[in-house]
């Protein structure tokens, strides 16, 4: 087993430990400043192309379909549970770049929080172990190598196995390359390779999730601390990239639904939607940032993903007992992490499409059971709301990694940008920033 790891293993990681990418500044760009840029779609890669754009001097007009910006990463008011809460809990990690970036261009890097050091506590509701994965900083993980630091049952040896996703084939699935059972897969990475692929790790594309291992376990315990929205995904990621836009002269159209594209002489000449034709200049542009279907339906001829995971959360009026932690994963219950939030607790559940047919009260119930268990908590059920998304993320299975196409189109003037695109990660946050900057970035070099 461990001959696969010697050469490779030591060469893989002394290019971790001595690589730096460089990142690309586009401020002001001269060629963008006569340029009028549309953007379709107000989610995260939409509003992360328009901050790109916008620097380089671009005059940006967003369209947005719904009443709000944000996509899958929204806050809203709850009437059930009289407060304002996400969509769904997301978690962010220390080693997002492109997120963090995109923050901190928004001038909203303060609004993330979590544990000063990287540690991610779990209970096992079969047996009642609990224990904290605490990994070191650095990119030698010899967090494995102790015992306090790991899960219980587990080797540090049983560790390694994840390594073998570096050298998969491409488009084979986690299973081919890695056993997807035993102690270290079902305390260790499982949990960690279904909360990033929201697909069931066994029948997951390796390669992502090898890219989510470059980025974050491989790339030392100060890239995977847990980072969590403190005051709602909107108030953080959301509302100050629109006053950062807006104070850079960008509008913002919402329930401004584009129904069709209109082409000639391989560019988009006019942008179709429900009472309005916008025709586009000759040095405008496009961003079509809406999701895999929609863009199927305005570019028939794309070739993108087509299925889909769903994700579930619930969400409790109970404020969190004392000392309990920002989050916690959870094996062997009906829920697999619990998010505490001032005055609520919150959980999730990924690949989760067996839950969507079935009674949200009865799903509740089974919920706050594992909540109840977990944060010590004798009261019956609280307040509670169940929401379902059904398109949380494209399945990230090989076949459908497969169909992302690249940022780049047929058509001249018109990018794409979506966290199906081809950005190499699942479809995650970071993924929806980095394809909307990637998007920005070549309109920019092409203008
Ligand atoms: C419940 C849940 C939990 C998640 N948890 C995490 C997590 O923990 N960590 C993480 O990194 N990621 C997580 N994700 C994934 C993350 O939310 C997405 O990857 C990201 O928000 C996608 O952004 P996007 O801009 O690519 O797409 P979207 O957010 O889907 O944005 C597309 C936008 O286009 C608009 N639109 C569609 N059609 C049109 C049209 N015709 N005209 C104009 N506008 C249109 C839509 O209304 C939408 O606002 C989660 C997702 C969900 C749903």
């Amino acid at each position: 087993m461990f001959a696969n790891f010697g050469i490779g293993t030591l060469a893989y990681w002394w290019s971790m430990i001595f690589s730096e990418k460089p990142v690309p500044t586009f401020r002001d760009h001269a060629l963008m400043r006569n340029a009028v840029v549309h953007v379709i779609g107000a989610g995260l890669a939409g509003l992360a192309a328009a901050v790109r754009l916008a620097e380089a001097g671009a005059e940006v007009v967003i369209h947005e379909a719904a009443p709000q910006a944000g996509g899958r990463c929204r806050s809203y008011y709850d009437h059930a549970l009289g407060m304002e809460i996400d969509n769904g809990n997301h978690l962010l990690l220390s080693g997002n770049h492109a997120a963090l970036s995109f923050l901190r261009a928004i001038g909203a890097d303060h609004a993330l929080s979590g544990p000063t050091t990287t540690e991610f506590p779990f209970i096992d509701l079969a047996t009642g172990a609990r224990w904290c994965l605490r990994a070191n900083a650095g990119r030698l993980p010899w967090w494995i190598f102790r015992p306090r630091r790991r899960a219980p049952g587990t080797r540090a040896r049983d560790h390694l196995a994840i390594l073998r996703l570096l050298w998969a084939p491409a488009a084979s699935p986690i299973a081919a390359a890695m056993p997807c059972s035993g102690v270290t897969y079902d305390r260790v990475w499982r949990p960690i390779l279904l909360a990033a692929l929201n697909t069931d790790p066994p029948e997951a594309d390796a390669g992502l999730a090898a890219a989510v291992l470059r980025e974050t376990l491989l790339a030392g315990g100060r890239a995977y601390r847990p980072l969590i929205a403190r005051d709602g995904l909107s108030a953080t990621l959301v509302d100050p990239a629109i006053r950062h836009l807006h104070r850079r002269g960008a509008t913002i159209q919402l329930e401004h639904n584009l129904h069709g594209l209109h082409f000639a002489d391989r560019r988009v000449v006019a942008l179709e939607f429900a009472h309005d034709v916008v025709p586009l200049g000759p040095v405008d542009a496009l961003v079509l940032a809406v999701p895999p279907f929609m863009a199927k339906t305005l570019l028939p001829d794309l070739q993108a993903p087509d299925q889909y995971r769903a994700i579930v959360n619930g969400h409790f009026a109970k404020a969190p007992p004392a000392g309990f932690p920002p989050m916690m994963g959870v094996v062997n219950g009906t829920i697999e992490w619990i998010f505490a939030f001032p005055g609520r607790l919150s959980v999730t559940i990924s690949d989760a499409d067996r839950l969507l047919a079935g009674s949200r009260e009865a799903l509740a119930e089974a919920m706050w059971r594992d909540v109840a268990t977990v944060a010590g908590i004798a009261d019956t059920l609280p307040a509670w709301q169940i929401v379902r998304e059904r398109r949380a993320t494209f399945a990230a299975l090989p076949e459908q990694n497969a169909k992302r196409p690249g940022a780049q189109t047929k058509w001249e003037n018109l990018v794409l940008a979506g966290d199906w695109t081809a950005t190499g990660l699942p479809a995650t946050i970071e993924g929806a920033i980095r394809s909307g900057n990637r998007a920005a970035e070549l309109l920019i070099l092409n203008a």
